[in-house]
């Protein structure tokens, strides 16, 4: 290998930039030349690239979003769009790839790799943490420390007032952060995408709460939860249960924001580390991740078309037990 090409496609998420930074210094580290291609599959097919040096990746470390951009790219799924990439790629001689980011990226990234033989690695960078083949993806717990954060300010404004408090928080498809911050944050009831919880289930959950003396609530609502959303469940809520004077929070876009977590710095330089280290050892087709507290490959088989992610149900369980 003697050129290593990076790029960031799809949601953005804090860690982006660090793992970014791991891949340029470990690929330099080893004698190979590193090109930075910009907004993902729209910047391959554009050839919007960048030769990165070491100082390229300075001080971005500590920095949420991505330095190479994102950017969502139609094109990229059609042979014509990706054989305008291909040749781009060729044309600067880079010889393999590390994507940085969600499922549809590394979809791309197994299509690509196998249509042109280009050897990829994976990392998962997604606040949502549901990919199969890691048990936490970069931003995660970046994302929850700042769910938690709000969570904690909305609680003393809550018990200050007698209140029942919906937050939303991301997660069309998965329930990972409504979870881990529910459980962080000591929530009432969480709404997950997963579990379809009828609104009379959440009622019977508020009385239990009720009759055990709370004097404030707060309810997580996930933004896929199948009710549909914080207002909505809010409202159906309302109309048979007035105890409380209910508010209703949306947390939105600051939840992909911000500077990583040290987990998630450390996270992903290991990641960066491993994935450089991989393509020199002739690994051709696989994602990154963390299984306990050793980082491994899946195959990019295995991990698009194996098993898949889960929530996890033993917290669900503990998330209903804390509110005896
Ligand atoms: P997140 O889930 O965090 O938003 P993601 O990587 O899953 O991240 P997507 O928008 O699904 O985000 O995918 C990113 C890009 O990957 C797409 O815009 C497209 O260019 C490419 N891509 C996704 N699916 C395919 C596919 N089947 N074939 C080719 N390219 C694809």
């Amino acid at each position: 290998i003697q050129r290593i090409g990076v790029y960031t496609s799809g949601g953005d998420a804090p860690g982006m930039n660090a793992a970014i930074r791991a891949v340029v210094r470990t690929a330099l580290y080893n004698n190979i030349k590193v090109t930075g291609i910009y907004r993902g599959y729209e910047g391959m097919i554009e050839g919007d690239f960048k030769e990165m040096v070491s100082r390229s990746v300075s001080s971005i470390l500590q920095k949420g979003g991505t330095i190479l951009k994102s950017a969502r790219c139609p094109e990229f799924r059609t042979p014509e769009g990706r054989k305008k990439a291909y040749d781009n790629v060729k044309e600067a001689g880079i010889d393999a790839l590390v994507a940085i980011g969600g499922d549809g990226t590394f979809t791309g990234a197994d299509i690509f790799s196998k249509e042109y033989d280009i050897p990829v690695m994976c990392i998962p960078g997604t606040i949502d943490n549901d990919l199969y083949g890691s048990d936490y993806t970069l931003g995660f717990d970046t994302a929850n420390n700042t769910v938690i954060d709000a969570i904690d300010k909305i609680k003393d404004t809550a018990a200050s007032h007698n209140r029942l408090f919906f937050v939303e928080v991301m997660g069309r498809d998965s329930g990972c952060i409504a979870l881990n911050a529910g459980v962080a944050g000591g929530a009432e009831a969480i709404l997950l995408p997963e579990k379809d919880t009828a609104i009379d289930e959440l009622i019977d959950m508020l009385e239990t709460a009720k009759d055990q003396n709370k004097t404030s609530m707060i309810v997580i609502v996930a933004e896929g939860d199948k009710n549909g959303g914080a207002y909505h469940v809010a409202q159906r809520v309302n109309e048979k249960f007035d105890y409380f004077d209910t508010k209703v929070s949306i947390l939105g876009h600051l939840q992909r924001g911000g500077s990583p977590s040290s987990f998630d710095r450390v996270l992903a330089t290991r990641m960066g580390y491993f994935a450089v280290n991989e393509l020199l050892k002739g690994n051709r087709s696989a994602t990154v991740g963390i299984r306990g507290s050793k980082i491994i490959s899946t195959t990019l088989e295995e991990a698009l078309r194996g098993k898949e992610f889960k929530l996890d149900e033993e917290l669900v369980t503990i998330s209903q037990v804390m509110n005896i």
